[in-house]
């Protein structure tokens, strides 16, 4: 891919993003598609957030990924938000349209897209999320969307859970959403579930343990950690117990596709993507997360 003149210009904006699988994906797609697009890390510190997103326009950016610690401000400072950006308060996703900034937030597409890749169904089921923070709230969003009957919110900080269910309880009120003690007593409620989000950084391995007792994921239930790139010990000791188990991989690489369909108008050569997400995952050797 030949920069040029003509180049057209998308980035990501986060703090301490040397981790980002982002570059890869998208300019596999451009590549793929012979697009004259570049996709850039965008390294901008907090405080300098006002400043960057100014910018976009000004240097004709198409458009940009927006990732910690910037989501919220991103949805503050944007012109507009739409969809699940405006439900959710927080925006991933910018597109410079006539010189303003729309914030789009395609995390819980990307969820969706990762439940419907596995074959996990959770229309009129119970689904526990470990975690209240932005990618748990896509998390809950996604699946009232298909339909969950219920969703049990643990978090460290219960205030936080609390928030989350305020924020959602008025998007489908066929879902209810019960916040639980995230302690061994809390998440009993596992028991009932089809499926179990890890919505924390906690691997689950000694040192990073989540509190809860593996047998009660026994017995076909999902298990699904927001991290990529392999399986967790979370993931590792549900398996043990019986459960069907996935990483973050998928929704990592199906929210890409939906930020790169709204930049570029044209549907997005997801296999070209999945197949550089998994490269550039194996160069790395291991586990990492990305938000
Ligand atoms: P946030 O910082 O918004 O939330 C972190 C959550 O983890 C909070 O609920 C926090 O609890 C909890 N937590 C953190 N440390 C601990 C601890 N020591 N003990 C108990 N709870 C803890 O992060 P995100 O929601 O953005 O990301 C969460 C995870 O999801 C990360 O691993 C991230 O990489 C991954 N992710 C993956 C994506 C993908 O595409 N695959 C997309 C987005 C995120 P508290 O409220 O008490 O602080």
């Amino acid at each position: 891919m030949e920069i040029d003149g003509n180049t057209q210009l998308v980035g990501i904006i986060g703090h301490g993003i040397h981790y980002t699988l982002s570059p890869a994906m998208h300019n596999a797609a451009f590549r793929a598609l012979g697009m004259n697009w570049v996709y850039v890390p965008l390294r901008v510190a907090p405080g300098k957030v006002t400043a960057a997103l100014r910018g976009l326009p000004a240097l004709d950016f198409r458009g940009a990924n927006v990732t910690l610690p910037h989501k919220l401000e991103a949805a503050r400072l944007s012109d507009e938000l739409r969809g699940d950006a405006e439900v959710l308060g927080a925006v991933n996703t910018l597109v410079v349209e006539e010189g303003r900034l729309v914030g789009h937030n395609t995390d819980p597409v990307g969820f969706l897209g990762l439940l419907r890749e596995v074959g996990a169904e959770v229309g009129g089921r119970a689904v526990a999320l470990i975690g209240a923070g932005g990618a748990a709230r896509s998390v809950a969003l996604a699946v009232m969307r298909e339909g969950a009957r219920i969703i049990y919110v643990l978090n460290r900080t219960e205030s936080r859970a609390h928030e989350l269910r305020e924020r959602l309880k008025g998007v489908d009120a066929s879902t209810e959403i019960r916040v639980e003690k995230l302690d061994k007593e809390g998440a009993r409620v596992l028991r009932e579930c089809h499926l179990v989000v890890n919505c924390t950084p906690l691997s689950g391995e000694e040192g990073e343990e989540l509190p809860l007792d593996y047998a009660d994921l026994s017995g076909g239930k999902w298990a699904i950690d927001l991290k990529y790139g392999g399986v967790s010990p979370f993931l590792r000791r549900a398996a043990e117990r019986g459960a069907r188990v996935v990483d973050g991989g998928e929704m990592l690489v199906h929210q890409a596709a939906a930020s790169f369909t709204l930049w570029t108008g044209i549907a997005a050569p997801l296999e070209a993507m999945r197949q550089a997400y998994r490269e550039a995952v194996r160069r790395r050797g291991g586990m990492e997360a990305e938000r």
